[in-house]
C-alpha cells in the first residue's frame, strides 16, 4: 500500500492513440502503465476460443471472473491463464468481441474490480473508455483523448499493417465506427468524457507533442 497514489486516467475511442500515449507518459513519470482494453480483449479471446456465445452473459461473467489477467508491466505483454496471448487479442475479430463482451455488466464489474487493485500498489497510468468515469471517478488527472475519424483509422490500419496483417482502409474505418458506436451506445459504463476531464484532440500533433501536453496536465493537477 502506498500512500496518495496518483491515479491519471486516459479515456477515449479506438486509435485516438492512447496506449502510445499512456505508455510513454507511465515511463516518464515512473508511473505503472495499465492497458484495460486488453483485458476485456483477453475475456473476448477466451469467450471466441471456447465458443461461448457473445450473447450468453452469465457464462462471459464465469469467464471474466475466472479468468488469470497479467499485465506484465517491463515488456507490456498480456498473459491470460499463463499463455502470452499479446498478438492473438490484437485482431479485428477479437477488437469487435471485445466491445460486445464489454456491455455486459456482470462483466464490467469483474474487471474493474481487478483494475481498482493496480492502485493500491503504485501510482498509475490507466487507459480505457470509463477509467475517469467508473472506475477511478476521484481520480485527480483525467484526460479525455480525441482524434479525427480519418488520422484513427489510418493509425489503426498501421498497427495492423505492422502485426502482419493488411486491411483495406474504408474496412477499417467502418469497423471502428461500429465499435465506438458500441461503446458509446451501451447502457453500462458508456464511453463519455468526464465533466471535470482535459479534452484533447490530438489530430494533427506528432507523438512528442501529445506526451508534453498531457505531462503538462500532470503537473497542473498536481502541482497542489
Ligand atoms: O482500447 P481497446 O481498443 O483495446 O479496447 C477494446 C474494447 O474494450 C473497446 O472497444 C471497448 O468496448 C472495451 N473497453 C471498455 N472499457 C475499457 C477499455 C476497453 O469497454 N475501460
Amino acid at each position: 500500500m502506498i500512500r496518495n497514489p496518483i491515479v491519471v486516467a486516459i479515456d477515449g475511442p479506438a486509435g485516438a492513440g492512447k496506449s502510445t500515449i499512456a505508455r510513454k507518459v507511465a515511463a516518464r513519470l515512473g508511473f505503472l502503465y495499465v492497458d484495460t482494453g486488453a483485458m476485456y480483449r483477453t475475456v473476448a479471446l477466451w469467450a471466441l476460443r471456447n465458443g461461448t456465445e457473445l450473447d450468453d452473459w452469465h457464462r462471459l461473467e464465469q469467464l471474466a471472473l475466472a479468468a488469470d489477467i497479467r499485465l506484465e508491466a517491463e515488456s507490456g505483454r498480456v498473459f491470460l491463464n499463463g499463455e502470452d496471448v499479446s498478438e492473438a487479442i490484437r485482431t479485428e475479430l477479437v477488437s469487435d468481441a471485445a466491445s460486445r463482451v464489454a456491455a455486459v455488466p456482470a462483466v464490467r464489474r469483474a474487471m474493474v474490480a481487478k483494475q481498482k487493485v493496480f492502485a493500491e500498489t503504485s501510482s498509475i497510468v490507466m487507459e480505457g473508455r470509463d477509467i475517469g468515469t467508473v472506475v477511478f471517478p476521484e481520480a485527480r488527472v483525467k484526460i479525455f483523448m480525441d482524434a479525427d475519424p480519418t488520422v484513427r483509422a489510418q493509425r489503426r490500419q498501421q498497427q495492423l499493417v505492422e502485426n502482419g496483417r493488411s486491411a483495406a482502409l474504408h474496412e477499417v474505418e467502418g469497423e471502428m465506427r461500429r465499435r465506438d458506436t458500441r461503446d458509446r451506445e451501451r447502457a453500462e459504463a458508456p464511453l463519455l468524457q468526464a465533466p471535470d476531464a482535459e479534452y484533447l484532440d490530438a489530430s494533427g500533433m506528432a507523438i512528442e507533442e501529445v506526451e508534453e501536453a498531457v505531462l503538462k496536465i500532470v503537473r497542473e493537477r498536481t502541482s497542489h
